[in-house]
């Protein structure tokens, strides 16, 4: 597994749904594997504030991903 998650490489496969200067928010769309447990995620959120507030919409898995400049979080639908 690469240590940074890069989604250039699959954003083909991802839908964007939200981008906001350091914040980008994308949908799986094609079974996009989280780089923290290797299970394919509903969502990722890739942020590169300090600090982040989630309002979790699920009672699904959130896994946490941090990188040098940033924090990719990946929430699962169970
Ligand atoms: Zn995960």
């Amino acid at each position: 597994m690469p240590d940074r998650f890069d989604q250039h490489a699959v954003r083909h496969r991802m839908k964007l749904l939200r981008e906001n200067g350091d914040v980008t928010l994308y949908e799986n769309r094609d079974g996009v594997r989280c780089p923290a447990c290797g299970d394919p995620f509903s969502r990722v959120l890739l942020t590169e504030r300090r600090a982040h507030s989630f309002d979790p919409s699920g009672t699904g898995r959130v896994c946490v991903t941090r990188e040098d400049e940033r924090l990719v979080v990946c929430a699962h639908d169970s």
